[in-house]
């Protein structure tokens, strides 16, 4: 086992008391309501603090409990999520929310087995809601946590979820007896606040003299940079008129963007133009010839693993598309904001918006 100079009760004490001068008031450190701290934590994974904080006010807003997530149908909740990415966090968090109101009266389970086995709680989310909210001695180790670890011990590792049993070795003996919940807190706010990943701001963290990395100066280079590996996708879309109403359509109930509404279109398959690929996929799915194209605009979003440039044309059909209206829809640039849709459509949806917008205000001035 890696050893640190500090002793548990100083390490804890000397981490509290830089915690109760920093922390930041955050909406969802104004309580210990377990569900507040479940729905703040599956919203923070991969997500800032920044960007989470309206998301959070506005979903307490609509969901202020448990039973109200439950009983909102899946497409309101997806719609809620819209912006925050990786779509199956809200899926698991509406499955979750059926099952505690069910088998557990609408209470989040204490115990550790039992809500590790709930939709979308892995090891983490289990750790994370019985410290915080119910002060049990469970370690929480984030990304933010996991940082300030592998400085401390000097790991000149990538920060990567496989060192953690090594990172847990180093924690345990320092962990407190009580105050589980603010230790960890502490922990993760010091890696976002002062142990940050670039710029770390060593002369104002407790604990550089016993900081492998500061120590040897390696503050900067540990953890290891991750080499990126997006997958990237080219796709076309169809944006398709029939007065002042847009088609759109569902996507399937599983795999990629699953549930989420978007314009006709799809991949570009490899040695086709963005035209053909375009023309081939409205055959496909509208059952129509395209008359005719011109490109709008092309838009580009990063999601968790793959990048998607989006083409967007603005189409004429031969003939009027007999839709399936549980899975397609004419819809108002308005109403449109009713469907949940992944973040490369809404970037569509805010250029046709502003390219209205921009027309009227040419005509105004006529
Ligand atoms: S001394 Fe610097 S690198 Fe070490 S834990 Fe503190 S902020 Fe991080």
């Amino acid at each position: 086992m890696i050893k640190t100079g500090l002793s548990p009760e100083t390490f804890s004490t000397t981490l509290l008391h830089w915690y109760k001068k920093n922390y930041r008031h955050l909406p969802w450190r104004q309580t210990k309501n377990p569900y507040f701290i479940w729905i703040s934590e599956i919203m923070l994974q991969q997500t800032t603090v920044q960007a989470v904080i309206p998301y959070f006010e506005n979903w307490m807003k609509i969901f202020p409990k448990i039973a109200s997530l439950s009983q909102a149908p899946l497409q309101n909740v997806l719609k809620a999520w819209q912006g925050l990415g990786y779509y199956q966090r809200a899926r698991n968090l509406h499955a979750a929310s059926t099952i505690i109101l069910k088998l557990h009266k609408g209470k989040i389970p204490k115990n550790y087995d039992i809500l590790k086995n709930l939709p979308g709680f892995g090891p983490y989310t289990t750790a994370a809601v019985l410290s915080l909210a119910f002060d049990l001695p469970y370690p929480v180790i984030d990304a933010n946590v996991r940082r300030v670890l592998m400085r401390l011990m000097g790991l000149a590792k990538e920060a990567n979820a496989r060192y953690d049993t090594k990172l847990q070795e180093f924690l345990s003996p320092l962990l407190p007896e009580k105050n589980m919940s603010t230790f960890n807190q502490a922990m993760m706010e010091l890696g976002a606040l002062t142990c940050k990943p670039k710029n770390p701001a060593c002369l104002l963290c407790p604990f550089p003299s016993d900081c492998k990395a500061f120590t040897q100066g390696k503050q900067e280079v540990i953890p290891k940079p991750k080499k990126k590996n997006y997958k990237k996708i080219e796709a076309v879309v169809g944006i398709i008129k029939k007065e002042n109403k847009f088609l759109i359509q569902k996507r399937p109930p599983n795999g990629l963007l699953a549930g989420l509404w978007e314009f006709p279109g799809g991949k570009i398959n490899s040695g086709e133009t963005q035209k053909q690929a375009l023309y081939r996929e409205i055959k496909e799915e509208l059952h129509s010839e395209v008359q005719g194209a011109n490109f709008l605009v092309t838009v580009r979003h990063a999601y968790t693993q793959f990048q998607v440039t989006l083409h967007a044309f603005e189409c004429k059909l031969e003939q009027n598309p007999s839709l399936d209206k549980t899975v397609q829809h004419w819809v108002t640039l308005k109403d449109i904001h009713h469907y949940p849709l992944p973040s490369g459509s809404a970037k569509i949806i805010r250029y046709l918006e502003d390219l209205k917008k921009h027309k009227e205000s040419i005509n105004y001035g006529k």
